[in-house]
């Protein structure tokens, strides 16, 4: 049997770990933190449960990238989702301005409403949903086709900035700022973030988004059954430390408590940045690390996370973004009231996420969590109100209906996934210099290869899909993917 250590038991640690248990490999995934999943980990306050970091996410319509690959791994009965709303998939609110759009799901109302919206501009909003769904034929793993050896060769567009699109096809400022209505959840400018990330994010929510019911840990608790079943284990509180390397080769990681773990291959779901801090120095070159070391991260957030009062505020069965023109900090936000189960009119809790610069937080930067001094949860306290006052203007009775609430900065989000400057979604992607954040699954050392969202894409999707072409590079090119679709031949 071969076997194989999964560094950081995240999604993409798990998704990965779990398609080389079913391709026989003996997985052992180690996790820094006391409960697996990363992104996907619920934690309890008070006795409530909240989602650290996986609030919305596509894929899981029928014939969907994701439905089929956790079909195949054996986890959709599993798990237990809610979609959103036919008719507001998404609700855009300009706050200045009071105007709210409420976006339906698919391609073709999506186009008729924003056509009703801005009938002006009717053929070029068709023209250019068109091209955001071509855009992502470009990206054979999104529809989970197999790939030619070396990859396609892709359009002018595709690798253009979403400004460049959207300048291309639309003319209305109000329309393309509706449209860019994702970028909080992109983390880079629209001046340089690639179209590409930009139509597969819009593409996934146009063709209808989900929710976890209850806990998003359910998804990483099913992902370890499937790795444990096959003779594995997924083990937390397991911080790597270090990763020795000899003649090129991963001889063994070394773990806090001390512990050694030997495989014949080693996948590492985290950050680059600090990989490279924790590998013997030698094993990359100069200019690799420098390269890594330069690349800007994506945005990082500021939560708020409310336990609201019973029968207060009402449940609301999509995400909402709101957007600002204010100066004033937080010119964007994005609220949900994830689901229970048995969900009834009202809702439970809210969690509020708004972007933030790691630069906020920066003169806090050596302090630990619980450690952090009182003129931090001064600063936190203040910015926790500004955002109870944005959504005291979406519900005046907003403060009234709180039974308790607290904040996670940037600091929080950093040590919490241990990655750089708690960036939401890894390196910052720059269509001026897409080589500098490419970064490639197989690594110099010859048994090491990368998964996570840093690699390619991030989010649920994103990062699922890059643990395809992760297992696939110690199993074969296209075996996965041909498996997958192989297994679920119904789905159109
Ligand atoms: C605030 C916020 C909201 C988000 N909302 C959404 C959303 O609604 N929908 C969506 O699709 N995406 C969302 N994302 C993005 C999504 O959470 C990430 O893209 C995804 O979690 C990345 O997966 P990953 O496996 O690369 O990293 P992670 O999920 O961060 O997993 C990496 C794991 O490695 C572990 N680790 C790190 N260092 C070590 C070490 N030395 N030893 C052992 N383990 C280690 C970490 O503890 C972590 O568990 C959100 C992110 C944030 C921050």
């Amino acid at each position: 049997m071969k076997t194989c250590v999964v560094i950081g038991g995240g999604i993409g640690g798990l998704v990965t770990g779990a398609l080389l248990a079913k391709e026989g490999y003996q997985v052992t995934v180690l996790e820094k933190n006391a409960i697996i999943g990363g992104g996907l980990q619920t934690f309890k306050r008070n006795g409530v449960r909240f989602p650290t970091g996986m609030h919305i996410f596509g894929g899981f319509q029928e014939g969907g990238n994701l439905r089929k690959l956790f079909d195949y791994l054996g986890v959709m009965d599993k798990i237990k989702l809610r979609p959103t709303d036919e008719d507001t998939n998404d609700e855009v609110s300009f706050v200045d301005e009071n105007v709210t759009y409420r976006l339906p799901k698919g391609k073709d109302r999506f186009v008729d409403y924003l056509s009703d919206c801005f009938p002006d501009e009717k053929e070029q909003i068709k023209a250019y949903v068109d091209r955001l769904f071509e855009l992502t034929e470009e990206e054979e793993l999104f529809y989970l086709h197999e790939a030619p050896e070396n990859g396609l060769s892709h359009s002018d567009d595709f690798l253009g900035s979403v400004n460049q699109l959207m300048d291309k096809y639309l003319t209305d400022v109000k329309l393309k700022s509706l449209l860019g209505y994702l970028s909080p959840l992109i983390g880079g400018p629209g001046e340089t973030t690639p179209a590409y990330i930009h139509a597969l994010l819009s593409t996934l929510h146009i063709n209808g988004t989900y929710q976890f019911v209850g806990e998003s840990q359910q998804m990483a608790d099913a992902l370890a059954q499937v790795i444990e079943n096959a003779g594995g284990q997924v083990v937390a509180n397991e911080k790597v430390v270090r990763i020795e390397v000899d003649n090129r080769q991963v001889t063994q990681v070394v773990t806090q408590k001390g512990n050694t773990y030997q495989a014949d291959s080693y996948i590492s779901a985290m950050h680059p940045d600090v990989l490279l801090k924790i590998i013997d120095s030698q094993a990359f070159t100069t200019a690799f690390k420098q390269r890594v070391q330069s690349v800007p991260e994506t945005m990082s957030s500021f939560k708020v996370f409310v336990k609201l009062k019973e029968n207060t505020i009402p449940y609301i069965n999509h995400p909402t973004f709101c957007l600002a023109h204010a100066d004033e900090w937080p010119q964007s936000m994005m609220y949900v009231t994830p689901p229970v189960e048995n969900q009834g009119i009202f809702a439970q809790t809210i969690v509020v996420i708004c972007p933030m610069a790691f630069e906020q937080v920066r003169s806090w930067e050596q302090t630990t969590s619980g450690h952090r001094g009182a003129d931090y949860l001064s600063w936190k306290q203040k910015m926790m109100d500004k955002v109870l006052d944005c959504m005291s203007l979406k519900y005046p009775v907003f403060r009234n209906s709180i039974e308790f609430c607290f904040a996670a900065s940037p600091l929080t989000i950093r040590d919490y996934y241990g990655n750089k400057e708690g960036s939401n979604y890894g390196f910052q992607k720059d269509s001026n210099n897409l080589m500098l954040s490419q970064i490639s699954v197989a690594t110099k050392v010859k048994n090491l290869f990368l998964t996570g969202q840093n690699v390619n894409i991030h989010g649920l999707c994103g990062v699922s899909l890059t643990a395809i072409e992760s297992a696939e590079a110690l199993v074969g090119h296209n075996t996965i993917v041909r498996k997958i679709n192989n297994f679920c031949p119904n789905h159109p």
